[in-house]
């Protein structure tokens, strides 16, 4: 039956053209865009702020040289602050968003914007310190969220001290003392605050990286066999199982061979149960090289091994076995005895009509019998299959 497919719709201009604009705009991936979106936004901030300190100095609120001073700072500053992020020069850094930077630069801004509004309003511009720290509390480590809050306690204190006392008149020492106090009143507290997210925030994502890496090795546990990093039987079963549904609906013929090690209780008995591991591991060393990354092997139990051969005729399979013997025949097991070679062998079993998957592996485990009985060290194929 043939399925019906929806005639493929030629893309809308505008949406693609808005999609472009959005891309060079914000950047290609998606961290990048995240990054962008922040520094926009502060700058359409400041672009705000800027706009109202020109409204404060047209009444008189704020002098007269402060408005064009902000805005002389803050757009070249966020000029090279996007430029850098949006084309990537801070990815490699810890700060890729440049926050604590950020954060300075506002810090100075309204220290100085403090200095320039007038003696009863400026008290206002206080309120912007709780915004920097709100801003920089999801990225900062704790330390730098103290560090922020004290730098930001330090610049406006110095300011309101040193003020006061050069022009009086102008920063008038009871109400700039009054401010301070409200300061050491506030800040402290958000200082707590930003401190507290950024270790949750820490402690999360330790959390989580802590997860992943369990989850990995729940993962590895339960589908790979310990001692000799292969696939275990269960993991191995199921990729069985999907071979034969791949063979019923796409006719994906593959090849089963079950191996198993020649007199293996005699390298027990005579070398020891240490010497026998490593020769399992060397076995399963030499598979690796061997076969191909399609291919799938795995521990079966005990001494034996079964591979998994898509799209591989027995010929192919019989190939790739007698190279499998070759390698082994070069290869050392243990320093302590080397002259141990491994052995094996093994029933070869084509899955290639519809049948089921206990009887491709009756099919080579019989021919495995075969080959351990006529004489082992070699492989016998399983007749092919009747429909
Ligand atoms: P054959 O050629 O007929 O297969 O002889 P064999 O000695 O290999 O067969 P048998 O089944 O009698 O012995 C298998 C041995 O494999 C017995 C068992 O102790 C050993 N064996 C199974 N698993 C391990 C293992 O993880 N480590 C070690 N060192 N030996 C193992
Ligand atoms: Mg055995
Ligand atoms: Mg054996």
């Amino acid at each position: 039956m043939t399925q019906f497919v929806p005639p493929a719709q030629p893309n809308d201009p505008i949406v693609d053209a808005v999609g472009k604009l959005v891309d060079s705009v914000f950047g290609h991936d998606r961290a990048t865009r995240a990054r962008t979106a922040a520094i926009l936004l502060c700058a359409i901030m400041y672009a705000i702020c800027c706009t109202a300190a020109y409204y404060a100095a047209q009444i008189n609120l704020m002098r007269p040289f402060a408005p064009k001073f902000l805005w002389a700072t803050s757009m070249p500053a966020y000029v090279v602050f996007y430029s850098l992020v949006r084309f990537g020069k801070t990815k490699h850094l810890k700060d890729p968003t440049l926050m604590l930077p950020q954060n300075i630069f506002a810090l100075l801004a309204i220290a100085f914007a403090y200095t320039a509004v007038g003696p009863h309003d400026r008290g206002v511009v206080l309120v912007l310190i709780a915004l920097v720290m709100v801003f920089g509390m999801y990225t900062h480590t704790p330390k730098q969220s103290v560090q922020i809050g004290l730098l930001a306690m330090v610049l406006l204190g110095m300011s309101m001290g040193v003020l006061s006392h050069i022009d009086p008149d102008y920063y008038p020492p009871d109400l700039e003392l009054l401010r301070f106090e409200l300061m050491l009143g506030t800040v402290p507290t958000l200082i707590f605050s930003a401190y507290q997210i950024s270790s949750w925030r820490n402690r999360l994502s330790a959390q989580r990286k802590d997860l992943k890496i369990a989850l990995e090795q729940v993962q590895q546990m339960a589908t790979h066999d310990v001692l000799t990093g292969l696939y275990n039987r269960r993991f191995m079963q199921d990729r069985l199982e999907d071979a034969v549904k791949r063979f019923e609906r796409y006719g994906e013929r593959f090849t089963v061979v079950l191996i198993d090690l020649d007199h293996f209780k005699r390298v027990n008995d005579q070398y020891g149960h240490k010497v026998g591991d490593q020769a399992l591991m060397a076995f399963a060393n030499a598979c690796g090289i061997v076969l191909r990354e399609t291919d799938i092997i795995a521990r079966w139990g005990g001494e034996e091994f079964i591979f998994l051969l898509p799209n591989t005729a027995a010929e192919k399979a019989l190939i790739a076995l007698e190279r499998l013997r070759q390698t082994l025949a070069t290869c050392t097991v243990s320093e302590n005895v080397p002259q141990l070679r491994v052995k094996f062998s093994s029933g070869v079993a084509v899955h290639d009509c519809v049948t089921s998957l206990t009887h491709t592996l009756e099919r080579a485990d019989k021919a495995l019998y075969e080959a351990k009985s006529s004489g082992r060290d070699r492989d016998v194929t399983a007749p092919p299959d009747k429909p």
